[in-house]
């Protein structure tokens, strides 16, 4: 495979997938179709993938329903937890393959990707081992009543995820719900199927009983909405757009589904007049384009005190010329491009809204049309600089290599500036005053908060947004929460009940 790709643009071959994979088998979809899968660096298809319409997504979880009902809610949590640990040592072992397809599919560099792609097995056995620590309580009443909660897996669980970082996303779902007690219909982006077939492989080896994991490919407004409407299943877990989670809440009225939501940011990230400025300027320019900006985690609002205001610009107008953008499987590249062609448009297209806004390019701002990647959706590193917190630019999730560099004076105005927003996702800040980091970051409304360091994740710390940034925490002993049920049990020690009506 690695020889195959190694030179990506002159790599032709289509690889492809024709079966869904529901209830332990490998099924063609019912309707036949399938989906191309655009390899976003030549703008050519790389891939096929199955295509789920909405017949398929029903035999998907009647096969996740029968595997509920059957060996899995009864399996003990030391056995679900052997399987899972099974499942990530695959895993660790299909990393190299697994960064190379999620590069070729999602745009992706190789070595991020290989990076991230390896710590998911740490995350798939911190998984693993709260499979039996889902414990109830016993709850103090009196000497007549003995009262204690057992916990339950709620059920079939839909997970859906998006294309920016595909494997990571489906990670912090399907761990946690299998974990739990779960099953799940996994239905991974349309632009971005691959991976998540091929972890249905890694869970065949595995072990898993059949159904306990099926994936589905196929389009939001058919398969996904279809498998949101599905009466058997108990909760949609969704990372993406906010407007999509909409869209998903009026599907879920007639079932009263329950949802887990990870819906974007808009991150500040604050560097103080006292921050090590050499070290928040590696993290702010890394975290404005990482991944070509295609992160919810990311600190697209660079909030700057005054003093340094004019240094800092200057900073990243230097960093931007130093970024390696090039093809996702160049060792030495440090920038693919964006994920497809629609991400590339409304990048460009928020460039235009931020001239428009009054703001100044400092640098960037165009797709890159050098012969190699003219065919890709490249864009440069971009900066704009004089952005005042109201702009659209600083309002709006760009999802682009697109850094806003808001200035302010002191904390309070910091604070401010950080919380105006709908968001409440992540946030950084950087400073040598302990007593402003302790201050500052218990005021900032957001699920994450980093202190002189940026996307800093474990499997073990919980993960998630306040207000319009998401419901419920991935990560962390509380990401099984979502997926069990409490069952609350009294039993009278003296079983007598009175004749209310002797009398
Ligand atoms: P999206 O929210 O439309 O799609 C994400 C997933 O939801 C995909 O699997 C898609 O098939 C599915 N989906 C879409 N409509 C659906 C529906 N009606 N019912 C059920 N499932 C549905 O996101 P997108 O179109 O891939 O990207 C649009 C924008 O969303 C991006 O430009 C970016 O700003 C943002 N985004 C955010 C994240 C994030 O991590 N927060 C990730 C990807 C995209």
């Amino acid at each position: 495979m690695e020889a195959a790709v190694r030179n990506q643009d002159a790599d032709k071959t289509l690889r492809r997938y024709e079966h869904l994979y529901i209830g332990g088998e490998w099924v063609s979809p019912l309707d036949g179709g399938s989906i191309e899968s655009i390899d976003p660096a030549t703008g050519r298809p790389w891939a096929v993938v199955p295509m789920a319409g909405v017949n398929d997504i029903d035999r998907a979880v009647a096969a996740a329903k029968d595997a509920f009902r059957g060996p899995w809610r009864r399996m003990p949590g030391h056995e679900r937890a052997a399987l899972l640990r099974r499942f990530a040592d695959l895993f660790r072992d299909a990393t190299p393959e697994l960064a190379i397809l999620e590069a070729r599919d999602c745009g992706g560099v190789i070595r991020d990707l290989r990076a991230s792609i390896s710590a998911q097995a740490q995350y798939y056995q911190w998984f693993a081992s709260l499979a039996d620590k889902a414990q109830g309580r016993t709850i103090p009443i009196d000497d007549s009543m003995h009262a204690f909660t057992t916990l339950e897996p709620i059920g079939v669980v839909g997970a859906i995820t998006p294309w920016n970082v595909p494997l990571f996303t489906t990670c912090v779902k399907i761990g946690p719900a299998l974990a739990a007690g779960c099953t799940v219909v996994l239905k991974p982006s349309e632009h971005t199927s691959v991976t998540a077939l091929e972890l249905a492989r890694l869970a065949h080896e595995a072990g898993f009983p059949p159904g306990v994991f099926n994936v589905v490919p196929g389009f939001g407004h058919n398969a996904g909405a279809h498998l949101v409407q599905h009466p058997d299943v108990s909760r949609i877990t969704f990372t993406g757009e906010g407007g999509t989670a909409k869209k998903m809440l009026y599907g879920g009225i007639e079932t009263l589904k329950r949802f887990s939501f990870e819906l974007g940011g808009k991150a500040p990230h604050i560097i103080f007049a006292d921050a090590d400025i050499e070290q928040a300027l590696n993290a702010a320019t890394a975290m404005a384009w990482r991944n070509c900006g295609q992160s919810c985690a990311l600190g697209s609002r660079v909030l700057v005190e005054r003093p340094i205001y004019d240094r800092i610009v200057e900073m990243f107008q230097a960093r931007a010329r130093t970024v390696r953008v090039g093809m996702p499987l160049d060792e030495m590249t440090r920038m693919g491009p964006q994920a497809n062609e629609a991400q590339l448009r409304k990048t460009l297209s928020y460039v235009e809204i931020g001239k428009g806004e009054g703001a100044a390019l400092v640098t960037g701002g165009r797709r890159i049309e050098t012969p190699e990647l003219a065919n890709g959706y490249f864009v440069e590193p971009t900066v704009f600089a004089g952005v005042n917190n109201q702009m659209r630019i600083a309002r709006e999730e760009i999802f682009g290599p697109v850094a806003s560099l808001i200035p302010f004076e002191g904390e309070e105005e910091a604070i401010s500036i950080a919380n105006d927003t709908p968001f409440g996702l992540t946030a950084g800040l950087w400073t040598r005053d302990v007593g402003r980091a302790l201050r500052v970051s218990q005021r900032i409304e957001a699920g994450m908060v980093w202190v002189n360091t940026y996307n800093a994740t474990r499997w073990s710390a919980p993960y998630g947004g306040f207000k319009a940034s998401g419901w419920d925490r991935e990560m962390g002993i509380d990401a099984l929460a979502p997926f069990l049920d409490t069952r609350t049990t009294m039993v009278s020690t003296t079983g007598q009940f009175p004749n209310l009506y002797a009398s």
